[in-house]
């Protein structure tokens, strides 16, 4: 099982993923719980050039490119693996950051952001896809008290492209329904926690 979750920042994916990951892993599975970009050195090296920009503004399409290059690394020296051995695998964010940060928020174009991301996945796709919907606005305040994140970047990005973001996925929710489900990511920790528990107990089960 290839499970991903997506959505703003200040949704909670990270720490909803960890509970999950746990929770599982005690009831007896063997799960992977891993994160884009990253989850392995080529891919963290990856994920600091994109991130950790101080002076320079990258090129749209040059981020894009690093994002869709990590995909491909990671998946294929830890996610194909693990499910190749029966695993789990959850991880934190997947191609529909790309298609909705990439593709629809910076305005590349959700098709060729796909075009790219097509190459570098080769029909490797999640069986299913957690988006934790939030507003910009609560996300944000989210952050702001938790000081969770480790950079800062929606400091440096308006408030119109998180906006935009959230737009992004609201078309991939569409386009595939059957692989994406929405979660209220605005209502507490526990209540989504069990909504989305109970949805992949259901899922593995059934
Ligand atoms: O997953 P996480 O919230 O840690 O993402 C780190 C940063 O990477 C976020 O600020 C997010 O906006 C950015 N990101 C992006 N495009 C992607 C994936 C993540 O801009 N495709
Ligand atoms: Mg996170």
């Amino acid at each position: 099982w290839f499970i991903t979750i997506e959505g703003g920042e200040g949704a909670g994916k990270t720490s909803l993923f960890e509970k999950l990951a746990h929770k599982l892993q005690e009831a007896g599975r063997s799960v992977m719980l891993t994160r884009e970009p990253g989850g392995i050195p080529i891919a963290e090296k990856i994920r600091s050039v994109i991130l950790d920009r101080e002076h320079v503004e990258m090129d749209a399409r040059t981020e894009a490119l690093l994002y869709a290059a990590s995909r491909r690394q990671h998946l294929v020296e830890k996610v194909i693996p693990a499910l190749q051995r029966g695993e789990v695998v959850l991880c934190d964010r997947f191609v529909d950051s790309s298609l909705a940060y990439q593709g629809h928020a910076r305005g590349i174009g959700m098709d060729e952001i796909w075009s790219i991301n097509h190459f570098a996945i080769n029909n490797v796709m999640p069986d299913l896809t957690i988006y934790m919907d939030i507003s910009p606005e609560v996300g944000l305040r989210r952050i702001q008290e938790s000081e969770e994140r480790e950079i800062n970047r929606l400091d440096l990005e308006k408030m119109t492209f998180h906006e935009r973001v959230r737009e992004g996925y609201k078309i991939l929710l569409k386009r595939y329904p059957e692989r994406i489900v929405e979660v209220n990511a605005e209502r507490s920790k526990e209540e989504v926690y069990h909504e989305v528990l109970r949805l992949l107990e259901a899922r593995l089960e059934g």
